[in-house]
């Protein structure tokens, strides 16, 4: 048996859905290894994902792999799990593994045993040394004098100078820079725990009376101590020994504040992060932790669910409703329910928490057969704190700056009480168009069909779908006339509107524009906590997490551009994203106030928004939802195509259309269509949206699609996806 041929079947990065055999070299070799291996005239990196006797094609025509790498990336309940996405996601084999290692990974397999490096000055390196060293030694001197500041870490010095690792062997000759492994240094004070109430203790009895695999979904108001009953069931779960929890958070800024929550409350454990913020080392020396079993407690993006545990015993989904936890692009899966299949195959206990379930687990904890365990948290925490009164107010196009004259005086009341404002308004840039009063000339980006937003403190007119940047004009360039003038608003126009306003406040403007870093974030809050600032005006950034003990008053700009969405799921997006701003008014003791500016005050979303009644939002939303067939009681995909000429992106899809006709009679498809941005980065876009009443008749359809699609001849001249379970249109 032992000197039978062998063959190995390799998962490689390419859109083709197999693996491919290759002999092994003389090494021992197991599943779960990287190898380097000939692939057409390249060498490529792939993983070993069976280990067979036998192949299709004869040994003499196949080829050796070149190396195999010691570590093992994978073990088998992360194989069967990768194996499931790739089939449900109809995204090939090899490319659904190399898009979840981390990419450090991926490069090389010599710098497999990396760790990040901080590089610290020796007596030598000082002043005297540097202003000696040669002039044209410019990198050298410029990492010198970062080092002889203060240590400096691998990844800073990387990004300081392009030849940086040439400059710090120079250093190191020079015997003035010398480097040791980087350990973060954590020193958290720890925090005392709140004793339960008993809400939160019923939550806990009846998740831990239950073993093995089990499905809730905690439904708690904005505040209810939801946190809190996740850090209690970790702490009972990590009193076992050889425990590992996983919690998931969406993407964008929630990690950091949570993550010291977190360190507090365990600081004799061992808790690492997995997000976008860690550069390529820190993310692999985390992801080795968490895979070698060292590290407890994993709290991550998206991407975390497919972290290797051994000892995973838990899996929690703060938030669970938000549609980060849905890749948007390449492997396009949704993390939840890569979660859920997970803890089914390991039958352990997941854990979903929200103010404003999805519908899909909604609809899942309230059937009668009861997917999901549905536990509820009625009321807010802390003693004395309330929900905030929530009003609609109505305006029009005559409302002067789109700021209504009740939203000015309480702005103004909140001022005189010293108690802070947040103006939440979802378009950064000054003001979306640029328009001509002579000839209707409108700003309109070439290569997308949206409009280029003025940004008037740069003096730009960009597009933030492409990125396009250019000048902002003065001139009309289709008639050359000078009567410019901008249309709409964003934060940087109702910035200098409100600076008008209230020309002794503090205003600060919070988006993607003045806000890209953790270290703004937490300058951000140090300055509220301090009240340096007394008005802040930004964009959804601001909408999630955030816990500010002084601001006492919301004003929602620009809620009505979601009633207009052909997106079926606006309504539920823009409810969640109330309820989720509206939490960030009177967290403390003094009572909140949420004002929301509409054309439409009557509309079900803010009717709902008003009493925080989600379930009755829910409900008539999923009444309409059944009644029109959509999900989550019927199962969807889009296919999508672009391509630099429409009529091939058109072609692609209406042939793909007819060709899912003659497959099935249980799949409805629709026509082709072009999204509501029809050209995006100068690719014109064209889809088509399926439906079927059965998850098992969409996968079957899919299953021949899929293979058909990946071999017609004009997929060669479109970029296609398949998006399954599909959350934009
Ligand atoms: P959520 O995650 O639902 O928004 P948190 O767990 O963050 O809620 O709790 C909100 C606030 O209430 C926090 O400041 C927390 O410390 C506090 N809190 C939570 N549970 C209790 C409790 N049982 N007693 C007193 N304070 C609590
Ligand atoms: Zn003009
Ligand atoms: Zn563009």
């Amino acid at each position: 048996m032992n000197d039978k041929q062998k063959f190995l079947k390799v998962a490689i990065d390419v859109p083709i859905n197999k693996l491919f055999d290759y002999l092994p070299n003389n090494k021992p070799c197991f599943i779960g290894q990287y190898v380097t291996v000939p692939f057409g005239r390249r060498k490529v990196i792939g993983v070993i994902c069976g280990i067979s006797l036998n192949s299709d094609i004869h040994p003499s025509k196949l080829k050796t792999v070149i190396n195999v790498d010691d570590e093992i990336i994978f073990d088998a309940p992360m194989f069967k799990l990768l194996n499931f996405v790739s089939k449900y996601y109809h995204y090939p084999i090899g490319q659904t593994i190399m898009s979840v290692v981390p990419s450090r990974l991926k490069r090389n397999l010599n710098q497999l045993r990396q760790f990040e490096l901080i590089y610290q000055s020796t007596p030598k390196l000082n002043r005297k040394f540097i202003d000696q060293l040669p002039s044209r030694q410019i990198r050298i001197r410029k990492v010198a004098e970062a080092i002889l500041a203060k240590d400096r870490r691998q990844s800073f010095v990387m990004k300081l100078v392009s030849n940086w690792s040439e400059c710090i062997k120079q250093l190191e000759a020079y015997g003035c820079v010398k480097s040791k492994k980087y350990e973060p240094s954590i020193d958290f004070t720890p925090s005392v725990a709140p004793s339960l109430n008993t809400e939160q203790l019923k939550i806990i009895k009846a998740i831990t009376k239950k073993h093995g695999y089990q499905a809730s979904l905690i439904f708690g108001v904005t505040g209810s101590g939801k946190t809190e009953v996740y850090i209690k069931l970790i702490e009972s779960i990590l009193n076992v020994p050889k425990s590992q929890v996983l919690i998931l958070v969406p993407e964008i800024n929630l990690t950091p504040q949570l993550e010291s929550r977190f360190r507090k409350r365990f600081t004799n454990k061992k808790l690492v992060s997995l997000h976008s913020h860690l550069t390529d080392i820190e993310r692999l020396d985390n992801w080795r932790k968490a895979k070698s079993g060292e590290a407890d407690i994993i709290i991550g993006t998206r991407l975390a669910i497919f972290t290797p545990m051994p000892f995973i015993k838990i899996i929690i989904i703060d938030e669970e409703h938000d549609i980060s936890f849905k890749q948007q692009d390449g492997l396009r899966y949704h993390a939840r329910d890569v979660a859920m299949v997970r803890a089914k195959n390991t039958n352990i206990p997941i854990v979903l928490g929200t103010a404003t379930p999805s519908l899909e687990s909604w609809h899942n904890a309230s059937r009668i057969d009861k997917k999901y365990n549905l536990l509820k948290l009625n009321f807010r925490a802390v003693k004395n704190s309330t929900l905030p009164e929530i009003k609609t107010v109505l305006v029009n196009d005559k409302t002067k700056n789109g700021i209504s004259r009740l939203l000015v005086d309480e702005i103004k009341a909140r001022l005189k009480r010293k108690e802070q404002s947040l103006i939440f308004i979802n378009r950064r840039g000054f003001a979306p168009t640029l328009f001509c009063s002579s000839c209707s000339w409108t700003s309109e980006c070439k290569r997308c069909s949206s409009k280029l937003v003025i940004h008037l403190k740069t003096k730009r007119l960009k597009c933030h779908h492409c990125g396009h940047d250019q000048n902002l004009i003065s001139r009309c360039p289709n008639c050359d006339g000078t009567n410019l003038v901008s249309l709409g608003s964003g934060t940087q126009k109702i910035e200098e509107v409100l600076n008008t306003i209230f020309p002794e406040a503090k205003i600060l403007r919070v988006d993607r524009d003045t806000t890209r870093s953790k270290k703004s974030l937490a300058l951000l809050y140090q300055k509220m906590n301090n009240r340096e600032i007394d008005i802040l005006v930004g964009t959804q950034m601001l909408a999630k997490g955030h816990d500010f003990p002084f601001l006492t008053l919301v004003g929602v700009l620009d809620a009505d551009n979601a009633l207009y969405s052909p997106d079926y799921r606006a309504p539920e997006k823009l409810f969640s994203q109330l309820i989720q701003v509206s939490g960030r008014a009177g967290r403390s003791n003094i009572k909140g106030e949420v004002l929301i500016q509409t054309a439409f005050p009557n509309n079900p979303v803010f009717e709902g928004v008003k009493k925080h009644d989600y379930e009755i939002f829910a409900l008539t939303q999923l009444k309409e939802r059944e009644q029109m067939g959509l999900p989550p009681y019927s199962f969807a995909a889009i296919l999508r195509a672009e391509s630099k000429q429409l009529k091939y992106a058109e072609q692609f899809v209406n042939e793909a259309a007819k060709f899912a006709e003659s497959l099935s009679n249980k799949v409805v498809i629709y026509d082709p269509v072009r999204p509501s941005i029809e050209r995006l980065k100068g690719y014109e876009r064209f889809q088509l949206y399926i439906q079927a009443n059965s998850r098992t008749d969409l996968q079957k359809l899919l299953n021949q699609w899929a293979s058909y699609l990946i071999q017609c001849p004009l997929s060669n001249r479109v970029k296609w996806s398949i998006d399954v379970d599909p959350i934009e249109f």
